[in-house]
């Protein structure tokens, strides 16, 4: 059997090592490393994907993020609601921006932002909601749509886990995450669905205004070479990732299909198993599982992450800390008990291998490793 990781990354790109390397050395022979015609070819290749008018690459998901709020032209001071349960990304740039992050709990079947909870943290300076697609499930649209609409404010989503996720809307249009708000963010980190070799993002966008003020901020505040209208940042998906980016996204979907073929398998496997939630599946959406991620009640955590490590199995805690509770955001005043269904996930989740290579004797081999441990 092949060794187990929660990624393999390596046998990911030994299916498609000869378009890769293609595609690679033809960036490198053509020597037009930075906004070169690749960059341009994935933009138009995305687009089409996403069924959106614009998509604005960056280097990074952070930097969407922030890319994004600057182009609302949000003010200092200005409230911005997103979930407690993700990565520090989102929580993060609204800080470094000197916009005020307001934290709200989620749901605990779905890990994605309650909209009750939202609701009741609307104050008059609530600007903007960032939702975010956790683990590959697309948060409550519907509900983050009317909010927004009543209270007037920004909706930026952060689908860094959920590219090519589908979302059915209250009015039966399926839209893709990422193209049913002001902003869609993206991640291109390796382990990310779609993942380059290196660092890249995104912003999608439908709206003009929107995409041209984004591109400019990424490109230091410049429409005209070296006129400088403000001040922005530079934030650049370079070339050499945009060409492995248009050959992998060619495989998107078949890769979607792979990661949900192994979460059906643990599924099945983890059915009646006692103390154990398996992944929610929100009918509204696809989950494309970023993230297999399983709740444990009464169960020692601990001792299973263990005793899968002594197999050759690795399993992850995603995410450990709520951020409220994190060092950097203790100066927002939360306290130890304000975010109670957060609070139990960060106890009881553990998240098994997922990956677009994971074939039947790996998952045998896990599956069974959860049983000897977890009784019916
Ligand atoms: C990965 C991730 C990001 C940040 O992406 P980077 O490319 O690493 O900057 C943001 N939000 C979420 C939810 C993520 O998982």
């Amino acid at each position: 059997m092949k060794d187990i990781q929660m990624v393999d990354l390596k046998g990911q790109y030994q299916h498609i090592q000869e378009e890769i390397d293609n595609a690679v050395l033809d960036v490198v022979r053509s020597t037009a490393f930075i906004n070169g015609p690749e960059v341009k070819g994935f933009q138009d290749d995305l687009e089409a994907y996403l069924g959106v008018k614009h998509v604005i690459p960056c280097a990074n998901g952070t930097d969407a993020l922030q890319i994004a709020m600057m182009a609302l032209g949000l003010q200092p001071g200005d409230e911005i609601i997103t979930p407690n349960f993700t990565f520090i990304a989102t929580v993060e740039v609204i800080a470094l921006l000197g916009y005020k992050p307001v934290i709200v709990d989620v749901d605990p079947k779905t890990f994605n932002m309650d909209p009750e909870a939202v609701r009741k943290a609307i104050t008059p300076k609530t600007k903007a909601i960032v939702p975010v697609h956790l683990f590959g499930q697309c948060a409550d649209m519907d509900a983050m749509a009317a909010i927004a609409a009543e209270h007037n404010l920004f909706v930026i989503e952060d689908t860094a886990q959920a590219i090519s996720s589908e979302y059915r809307k209250a009015d039966g249009a399926v839209q893709k995450a990422g193209t049913m708000s002001d902003f869609g963010c993206t991640s291109f980190f390796p382990s990310k669905n779609l993942g380059c070799f290196g660092d890249g993002g995104a912003l999608y966008t439908n709206n003009d205004d929107l995409a041209e003020a984004a591109r400019q901020i990424a490109n230091h505040g410049m429409k005209v070479r070296y006129y400088h209208d403000f001040v922005g940042i530079n934030s650049r998906l370079d070339s050499m990732q945009a060409a492995i980016l248009r050959v992998k996204l060619r495989h998107l979907d078949a890769y979607c299909n792979a990661r949900i073929a192994a979460a059906d398998y643990y599924d099945a496997a983890f059915a009646d198993l006692k103390g154990v939630t398996t992944p929610h599946r929100d009918p509204k959406t696809t989950h494309t599982f970023h993230q297999y991620t399983l709740v444990l009640d009464g169960i020692d955590r601990a001792g299973l992450q263990k005793h899968l490590s002594d197999q050759g199995i690795p399993a992850m805690i995603y995410y450990p800390v709520p951020l409220h509770l994190q060092k950097a955001f203790l100066n927002l005043g939360y306290r130890e008990g304000d975010f109670p269904v957060t609070e139990d996930l960060c106890k009881k989740v553990i998240s098994l291998p997922m990956h677009t290579e994971l074939d039947e004797n790996q998952l045998q081999h896990i599956t069974h490793a959860v049983r000897q441990f977890i009784q019916p």
